[in-house]
């Protein structure tokens, strides 16, 4: 279990005052010049060695990332674009972050630009949070005040960073959207290559990483790289935030160990399931584009990156919904289907055309009025759009199926014999 003292987000609840003096005492700003004095490739090389991976949901190694960066400024300037988007239903870790750590992130961002040389860092924020916009404003605005950042601040390092505030689409949290978002266009993901590190923001060089990546920099450079390391099995370090939702008793988020069973983190952080671990039916483990397992795998699966991909499954956000045996599977993953077909930014035809298609078959499918020889189609038109799209929505919207039809085949045949021998059904409510 990951003790008080290793915990990076210390008022992960608020239950501390978020501003600057508060901060400092939990430890943000301690020490942030000397690391800076270390220079950009001990930054680069201390992230690397501590082996953290991505945490907005593609779990690519952050340091890894950083080296793509051109090693000089040229003719471009480059950019640090922090995605604070968080759409993925279920997430709802890097609000808490901007809440109530502001100054651990800011601070992150910082420590980052320098490490890729940039002196400029945007926060693409999501619309609805206004609140934690409006929180995080004010903690970039104390961080001005100080000097802490901005141009001739104490650290050495001219450095601004601006806040902008998307319009709540989904689809910009997609690393290429949000930067067409950022520079003021309709965000579309682009076609890659060319990748952000050598042509992002404005055509120059720039990296995108997540809110939580960012903001546990300093903690690690703190800290060291291994003790960072020591957290969770090999190739999955450090701590965690998870997001825990659904039918547990105490839904919440929390910081643990990586690699944590899955059981283990439900039992102990939310009060177990909802009438007991044997009343558990599936688990979505990573947000909802991810593929749900069932309870047989829930039992013992390990939650990290290696652990749930094993099982065709993903870390993702670490976002982890709970279902029990009350859950209409199908119904459920309709609900998902609907979200993807609603986001989809249409720019590709299989993820245009097909979301709003199994969408619609997936909704017939919660009545039971369908063909048996449909779900084949079904897991046959996923497959189609997975791997086939600009971007990775597609997959998102596949993926979930997939993992119904893999794991829950037997409940879309029930309610296909149920609804032709004229028994009762669930009626699939209309998608608001
Ligand atoms: Fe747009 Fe979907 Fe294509 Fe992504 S996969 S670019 S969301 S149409």
């Amino acid at each position: 279990m990951l003790q008080d003292k290793d915990r990076i987000f210390t008022n992960l609840y608020g239950l501390q005052d978020y501003r600057l003096e508060a901060a400092k005492q939990r430890g943000a700003w301690n020490a942030t010049a000397e690391m800076l004095q270390m220079g950009p490739e001990w930054i680069i090389q201390q992230i690397k060695d501590s082996g953290l991976r991505g945490r907005g949901g593609a779990g690519f190694p952050t340091g890894l990332k950083w080296s793509f960066m051109p090693k000089e400024v040229r003719d471009r300037p480059h950019y640090l674009i922090v995605n604070a988007d968080e759409s993925e239903p279920g997430t709802c870790k890097d609000r808490e972050i901007m809440r109530h750590d502001p100054h651990l992130f800011i601070e992150g961002c910082l420590i980052a630009s320098f490490a890729m040389k940039a002196n400029v860092c945007y926060i693409y924020i999501r619309g609805e949070y206004i609140f934690e916009r409006e929180q995080l404003q004010r903690a970039i605005d104390e961080a001005y005040a100080a000097k802490l950042i901005g141009p001739g601040n104490i650290h050495g390092w001219d450095f601004d960073l601006y806040l902008a505030h998307g319009a709540g689409a989904y689809i910009c949290g997609e690393e290429t959207a949000l930067l067409e978002s950022l520079e003021g266009k309709k965000g579309q993901p682009r076609l890659k290559p060319p990748f952000p590190a050598g042509a992002g923001l404005y055509g120059c060089p720039s990296t995108v990483n997540n809110v939580e990546s960012i903001a546990v920099v300093g903690t690690i450079l703190r800290r060291g790289a291994g003790w960072f390391k020591s957290f969770g099995r090999d190739n999955n370090a450090g701590t965690k935030l998870f997001c825990i939702s659904g039918h547990v008793n105490k839904p919440c988020n929390v910081e643990e160990e990586m690699s944590i069973p899955l059981r283990t983190l439900i039992d102990r952080h939310c009060g177990g399931v909802r009438g007991g671990w044997d009343n558990l039916k599936a688990v979505i483990p990573g947000g909802s584009s991810v593929r749900c397992l069932p309870k047989d795998i829930c039992d013992d699966v390990l939650m990290d990156f290696d652990a749930l991909r094993e099982h065709k499954s993903g870390l993702g956000t670490a976002a982890v919904i709970v279902m029990d045996k009350s859950t209409d599977m199908v119904r459920a993953i309709a609900r998902i289907a609907y979200f993807y077909k609603h986001e989809s930014c249409g720019q590709c035809t299989p993820c245009r055309e097909g979301t709003g298609w199994m969408w619609r078959v997936l909704t017939r499918m919660a009545e039971g009025d369908a063909e048996m020889w449909e779900i084949d189609k079904l897991l046959d038109v996923a497959g189609q759009i997975e791997g086939h799209t600009i971007c990775a929505l597609g997959d998102a919207a596949a993926w979930p199926i997939q993992g119904l039809i893999q794991h829950f085949r037997h409940e879309i045949e029930d309610k296909i014999t149920n609804y032709r021998a004229g028994k009762p059904h669930v009626q699939v409510a209309a998608a608001e």
